[in-house]
């Protein structure tokens, strides 16, 4: 049996980068991909700007100067500042030429048409230089870089008006199995309801998918068949549950019979050990086991590291060293990877009965790294710990 590390190697060796596209600049490009480098299109800010209201003066000046005139934001100097001249100025206007500082209107007296300065004044004072945030040329966004409110905001001041993008992956989810029922409808007997199928669509779409499909499909291998055949545009297709040896378990033979090259099938781990990964043409496809934290697991583990590099970003699949917050004691036979919880003073490991948990889930934001055998650690010892954000 392969273990995850080999497993995550032949995951990323079959997930390349997509093809980029230009998308017109809008609030839909937030969580893209920057496909390209982004230069500066100008200098910023374009000309010597004012960070205060206030006076434009000369340093070398006396104390007591005469007013010429107003620059308002989105104002222009008219003419330049002659010695012991000063220009009222408001905080983004343009500071004319021959201007050195700007001396806040807290600092200055006002008698009609002259100020008297109460302040010593250094040349460059409350003067933004043209140029000192980013200068025409150069690269201030680099490709791979994913768009947040910020990035947004900086796209914006650039002029960047088609935004180039990696192109999201498209991914369909499978949930397969006799006893699932829909979200809206009531379980009768052994029934249960789908929850793999959302969980598994959301936790693609939050790591950069575009989720094409979503359905479920019965422990029916003709039924699977076609269900599988009408994803195989989708850059990704994942199942869950039906990839173990059970007899209903159809998941491997179906896939096998439509030509999946399988890279692996039951990986060295706790939970999650079925899971299934190959290629079936170019579609990547993910057979993750029924169980939720198993599909959780196997999604973090596998899934999304692929999902990271079709978008261009460098996958996630490295612990850290984090220190406990709690005893912890554990007896595996497979390394183990336990939901745990993320605080600023440490991580907690979280209590789970077993793979079919569901509500542990909710406060994870990591997964901790159990050693197969017997482990024993001390609150305060540092563990490997996986992040999940
Ligand atoms: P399987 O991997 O098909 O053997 O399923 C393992 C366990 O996970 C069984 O108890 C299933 O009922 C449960 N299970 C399978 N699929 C789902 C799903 N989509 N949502 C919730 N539980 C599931
Ligand atoms: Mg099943």
């Amino acid at each position: 049996m392969i273990d995850v590390t080999s497993a995550q190697k032949l995951v990323l060796q079959f997930a390349s980068c997509g093809s980029s596209s230009t998308r017109p600049f809008c609030r839909s490009c937030l969580d893209d991909t920057l496909a390209q480098d982004i230069r500066a299109d100008c200098d910023s800010p374009a000309f010597d700007k004012s960070m205060m209201d206030g006076y434009a003066v000369r340093a070398a000046d006396g104390i007591k100067l005469r007013v010429m005139g107003v620059i308002p934001a989105g104002g222009a100097a008219t003419e330049p500042l002659l010695p012991n001249q000063a220009v009222r100025i408001f905080t983004g206007a343009p500071v004319p030429p021959g201007a050195d500082a700007v001396v806040k209107q807290e600092d200055v007296q006002r008698i009609d048409d002259d100020i008297i300065l109460v302040q010593p004044v250094r040349v460059s004072q409350n003067i933004l230089r043209r140029g000192s945030d980013m200068k025409i040329g150069d690269v201030v966004l680099t490709q791979g870089t994913l768009i947040t409110p910020a990035v947004l905001g900086l796209l914006a001041t650039l002029g960047c008006a088609s935004v180039p993008v990696v192109k999201r992956p498209t991914v369909s989810v499978l949930a397969t199995g006799n006893e699932l029922v829909a979200v809206d409808q009531q379980p009768t007997g052994s029934q249960i309801r789908n929850s793999n199928g959302p969980m598994i669509a959301g936790l693609a779409q939050s790591y950069g998918a575009n989720v094409v499909h979503e359905a479920l499909v019965p422990d029916d291998a003709a039924q699977l068949r076609s269900a599988v055949l009408s994803c195989v545009k989708s850059d990704v297709l994942i199942l869950s549950g039906g990839v173990s040896v059970g007899d209903f378990d159809h998941v491997p033979k179906v896939l096998s019979e439509l030509g999946l090259s399988t890279h692996f099938h039951q990986v060295k781990m706790k939970p999650g050990k079925p899971v299934l990964f190959g290629t079936l043409g170019s579609t990547l496809v993910f057979g993750l086991p029924g169980n939720p934290l198993s599909a959780f697991v196997c999604f973090h583990l596998f899934v999304r590291p692929a999902l990271q590099a079709m978008l261009g970003h460098s996958p996630k699949i490295t612990p850290i060293e984090v220190s406990l917050t709690m005893d912890c004691h554990s007896k595996h036979d497979r390394p183990t990877y336990a939901p745990a919880k993320l605080h600023p003073h440490g991580v907690e490991p979280l209590p789970w009965q077993g793979s079919s948990t569901i509500r542990a889930l909710v406060e994870a934001n990591a997964l901790q790294v159990l050693p197969a055998g017997e482990f024993h650690a001390k609150a305060g010892d540092c563990v490997p710990v996986l992040l999940l954000t």
